[in-house]
């Protein structure tokens, strides 16, 4: 029997995968409530409604265990749903959704599993209808390379503390010294949603430029590459990124954001709409804007800018504003069109996170380094 027929509707594969995530999801929160210390964020703790929290755990944990009968029920190999089963019996064995709040806090260094589950449950309630209802192309959740991208959700989410470490220390340790009161006053007396946007352009500009580095210097590109690596894209496809790609592009767009002294809000307004935008410019979404797609990235101008054709190579580095690369000499939308295919052009990327991990740091093959066209300028 072949892949697509093994894992179509009725054949109990895609209950058996859903049972899988939410069992993992189950058994991730279940931790969260054992290890507080070191899975989840300080400043959110005080927070979380918990009453709610198990009632969705409960609800998560029940429709893992029905979805993994289902599966076993449908499908010859019995592995993912009792798997499903299994991973749910764990939790529940762990203590389910009754689960003790372990309140020993006594952890410096944290990982933030309580707020990948979090942005997880959110994205996935927003980004999975909104695909079924407006998708340009017909494909499962599940898709080809899903387990990969999911990998590096859970990996770049879980170190908040590390990307908020990356976000505000360089502007310390260069501007911290620097001190502009007239400058600082007059950039925040101006409304919440100029700073916001003037933020916005500013990060953008930065990124522009560090993400072309990325496309142009051939060993920066070698990290890169496990970006446009992605064959299908979708909402999970942008957080397949090279722990340095992003370490690098984090450390460095907010800089001077921070040393002009914008307010906090429409920074922290910034935080939650990059993460946000930059979702929803991979999602597979066939959404026409008109001519407010020169103004603000659809999803239609980042996926070129992953299209595996020539036409595609070194167009549109912006992630929020196309005017950058008109302004550049970068930008490409041609009409309705859509690049036919995704991926790296004439290179072959691994495509498994830990071979992933070190292909930057391994010699390129003769054979494999060849056909990156650096962009005309
Ligand atoms: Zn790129
Ligand atoms: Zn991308």
């Amino acid at each position: 029997m072949n892949l697509d027929t093994d894992r179509k509707l009725g054949t109990g594969w895609i209950s058996g995968t859903a049972s899988v995530s939410l069992a993992t999801i189950g058994l991730c929160a279940v931790f969260c409530f054992h290890f507080p210390s070191y899975l989840t964020i300080p400043e959110a703790r005080e927070y979380y409604p918990i009453a709610w929290v198990r009632g969705l755990l409960h609800i998560i944990l029940v429709s893992g265990f029905l979805l993994g009968l289902t599966s076993v029920m449908l499908r010859h190999s019995k592995i993912l749903g009792m798997s499903g089963m299994g991973i749910v019996g764990l939790a529940a064995l762990l203590g389910g959704s009754r689960v003790q709040l372990d309140t020993d806090l006594k952890s410096d260094w944290y990982l933030g599993l309580d707020y990948a589950l979090l942005i997880l449950i959110v994205y996935s309630l927003i980004f999975i209808p909104l695909e079924k209802l407006f998708g340009r192309l017909p494909q499962s959740v599940f898709r080809k390379g899903w387990r990969l991208d999911a990998t590096y959700f859970f990996v770049s989410t879980m170190l908040v503390q590390l990307t908020t470490y990356l976000t505000l220390k360089p502007a310390v340790v260069l501007f911290g010294w620097a001190d502009f009161p007239a400058l600082h006053n007059f950039i925040r007396s101006q409304p919440g949603w100029l700073q916001f946007l003037e933020i916005m352009l500013l990060a953008d500009l930065v990124q522009y430029w560090v993400h072309r580095m990325f496309h142009q210097v051939p060993w920066l590109w070698r990290f890169h590459a496990i970006h446009h690596s992605a064959e299908v894209m979708d909402w999970m496809a942008g957080n397949r990124l090279h722990i340095v790609d992003l370490a690098l592009t984090r450390s460095l767009i907010y800089i001077p954001s921070f040393a002009l002294g914008f307010d906090e809000m429409p920074m922290y307004a910034y935080i939650v709409f990059v993460s946000l935008h930059s979702v929803l410019i991979h999602a597979n979404l066939g959404v026409k804007l008109g001519w407010w797609r020169f103004l603000f990235a659809t999803p239609q101008f980042h996926h070129w800018h992953h299209g595996a054709e020539p036409e595609a190579i070194d167009k549109n580095f912006a992630v929020h504003v196309p005017l950058l690369d008109l302004l550049f000499g970068t930008f490409y939308l041609p009409g309705d069109r859509w690049p036919q295919s995704y991926g790296v052009f004439g290179e072959k990327v691994p495509d498994r996170f830990l071979s992933q991990l070190v292909y930057p740091f391994r010699r390129p093959q003769a054979a494999k380094q060849t056909d990156h066209q650096p962009a005309e300028s």
